[in-house]
C-alpha cells in the first residue's frame, strides 16, 4: 500500500508516519515529489490494522497496491526514474543508443566496432562475453578475455560498456570491467541471478523473457530492486508468438504499458526482436516514436562473418544511416540523441 501525504504535510508528520510503520516491522520507501510525498509500505500490511494511520497528521489517503511488484511500481514512485550509468544517464530527456556486436570475437573486431559506433553517435558499446546459445556446440563467448577487451574499448573511446552475465561467477568478473550488467531474455526468471545482480549494486539492463508477461518482467525487476539496487533499465526484445516471419514479435505496446506501470526506463532491441537486418530501422523508429528511452542495436564489421546473429547485425554504414534517420524521431518526442 501507499500513503499519500497532503501537499502541505510537514517533515515531522512524514517522519511520524514512517516511524509508526517501521515499528510494526514493515519497510518504508519514501518518494518525495515536487508537490506530494508518497510513503510506500512493503510487507504484510495487515500488521497495520488498528494503528489508525489514516487519521495520522498530514495523511491525505491510503491506496492499496494490488500488484505484486512494489518498488518498481509507478504508484510507489510516480516520477520517471533517471538511471545514472557510467558517464551518462538513461531515462527521460534523451535517447540512449547501445550498439555493438552480438559476441565479442576478438580484440580487433571489438575495437573497430567501438570506434565506428562511437563516431555514429552511440554512447554505449554492447558485446557478449558469455553467450547463452541455443546449441551447446555454438560459440560460447570469450568470457573474461572478452571483458578485458571491453574495458580497453571503453578506455580508448570513452564509451560506456555493457555485457551480459549468465551466472554469479560472470557477475563477479564483469563488475570489474563494465558499467552495466545485462540480464538476457533466457535468464529473466533466474531468480538467484537477479538477486546477485541486485547485490552487485551495478546498473542492470533487464531484458524481457521470451514468453514473459509484462507483470512477470516487472516482478523480475522487483527481485533486483529489493536487494537494494534501484539502477534498473528494462529492455523489450520481442516475445515468442505464432509468427515465423521474424525471429520474435516486437511488442511495441510494452513501451507505453511499462510507462504506465513503472517508473523505470525502457529501451527496445529491434535486432533480437526481428532477427532480420532490414527490419531493424523501421522498428527502431517506431520504438523512439512510442516513447522508448533508448535502443540496443547489433552492428558488426562484417555481418556475414559474424560468429552469432550475423543476419540481424547492421554494417557500420547502415548503423550510421540509422542514427541520422532517427534524429527527427527523437526531436519529435522532445529528446536529444
Ligand atoms: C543479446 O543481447 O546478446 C541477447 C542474447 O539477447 P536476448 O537475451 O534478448 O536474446
Ligand atoms: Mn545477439
Amino acid at each position: 500500500m501507499i500513503i499519500i501525504m497532503r501537499p502541505n504535510a510537514s517533515q515531522e508528520a512524514v517522519a511520524k508516519v514512517t516511524k509508526l510503520i517501521e515499528s510494526k516491522g514493515l519497510q518504508v520507501h519514501l518518494s518525495k515529489g515536487d508537490e506530494v510525498t508518497i510513503v510506500g509500505v512493503v510487507g504484510d500490511k495487515s500488521k497495520l490494522h488498528g494503528s489508525n494511520i489514516e487519521i495520522s497528521e498530514g495523511v491525505d489517503k491510503i491506496v492499496n497496491v494490488t500488484e505484486s511488484y512494489k518498488l518498481v511500481n509507478k504508484k510507489f514512485h510516480p516520477e520517471d526514474s533517471i538511471i545514472p550509468v557510467g558517464n551518462t544517464t538513461i531515462g527521460p530527456g534523451n535517447i540512449t543508443v547501445m550498439a555493438g556486436p552480438c559476441a565479442i570475437e576478438s580484440r580487433e573486431q571489438l575495437m573497430e566496432t567501438a570506434f565506428a559506433v562511437k563516431n555514429a553517435g552511440a554512447t554505449f558499446l554492447r558485446g557478449g562475453a558469455y553467450k547463452p546459445r541455443t546449441s551447446p556446440y555454438s560459440f560460447q563467448g570469450l568470457e573474461e578475455e572478452g571483458l578485458k577487451y571491453m574495458k580497453e574499448a571503453k578506455e580508448a573511446t570513452g564509451l560506456n560498456v555493457i555485457c551480459e552475465v549468465t551466472s554469479a561467477h560472470a557477475i563477479e568478473a564483469a563488475v570489474r570491467y563494465v558499467d552495466m550488467l545485462q540480464i538476457g531474455a533466457r535468464n529473466m526468471q533466474n531468480f538467484e541471478l537477479l538477486k546477485e545482480a541486485g547485490k552487485s549494486g551495478v546498473p542492470v539492463l533487464l531484458k524481457r523473457g521470451l514468453s514473459a508477461t509484462i507483470d512477470e518482467w516487472l516482478n523480475a525487476a522487483e527481485y533486483i530492486i529489493s536487494e537494494g539496487n534501484p539502477n534498473i533499465v528494462l529492455c523489450e526484445r520481442g516475445i515468442r508468438t505464432y509468427e515465423t516471419s521474424t525471429r520474435n514479435t516486437l511488442d511495441i505496446s510494452a513501451v507505453p504499458v511499462i510507462r504506465a506501470k513503472s517508473h523505470l526506463p525502457v529501451i527496445v532491441d529491434p535486432s533480437h526482436a526481428t532477427g532480420v537486418r532490414a527490419y531493424v530501422e523501421p522498428l527502431a523508429k517506431a520504438a523512439v516514436a512510442a516513447g522508448a528511452d533508448g535502443l540496443m542495436i547489433e552492428a558488426h564489421p562484417c555481418p556475414s562473418c559474424a560468429l552469432s546473429d550475423g543476419p540481424q547485425s547492421l554494417t557500420f554504414e547502415q548503423f550510421e544511416t540509422l542514427m541520422k534517420d532517427l534524429l527527427p524521431f527523437a526531436q519529435l518526442v522532445g529528446r536529444t540523441m
